[in-house]
């Protein structure tokens, strides 16, 4: 048996023990990630099921798609950050659902979404899913701002109960 395995998406080969077997949503054949790609497909798909779930849709719709490959282009966002500003907007501020597209995620409201994080982290609330969030831009100063009131917010709600 070989000590190592291709990653189906990179085609680097890994030591056997790192290479993951994921199945994306909306795939049904399971395939070998290594950890790098499996983070990437996994923030994909965390992005696909909310926007699936704020729109009502069963797959995100080509205009979607497109609009997250802009987001990317012009502003360098991940899916994390577009994943997490979507639903700072539809959970959070609770914003009614206009059209199926992305318009709403735009500097200004990821920074919203950044601000209303690190507030969230001051008053020692956990945060989403993921404590291991890095953004490249910094909020600085963040000391000047007084701190708000947070409405009742479950987490865990974010990607609903599973
Ligand atoms: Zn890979």
């Amino acid at each position: 048996m070989r000590s190592t395995l291709k990653c189906s998406v990179c085609k680097q080969s890994f030591d056997r023990n790192t290479i993951v077997q994921y199945t994306p949503i909306f795939n049904k054949i399971a395939k070998n990630y290594c950890p790098d790609c499996l983070k990437l497909r996994q923030e994909q798909d965390r992005f696909a099921m909310t926007v699936c779930k704020i729109f009502q849709l069963e797959f995100p719709t080509p205009r979607i798609w497109k609009n997250r490959s802009d987001l990317q282009k012009k502003y360098g966002y991940t899916d994390k950050v577009i994943t997490d500003c979507l639903e700072y907007l539809y959970f959070v501020e609770k914003k009614t659902v206009l059209s199926e597209s992305l318009t709403l995620v735009t500097p200004t409201t990821v920074d919203a979404m950044i601000r209303y994080k690190n507030r969230q982290q001051v008053q020692g609330q956990s945060i989403a899913r993921s404590t291991t969030t890095s953004y490249t831009k910094k909020i600085v100063n963040m000391e000047a701002e007084k701190p708000q009131k947070v409405q009742d917010f479950n987490p865990d709600h974010w990607l609903g109960g599973e």
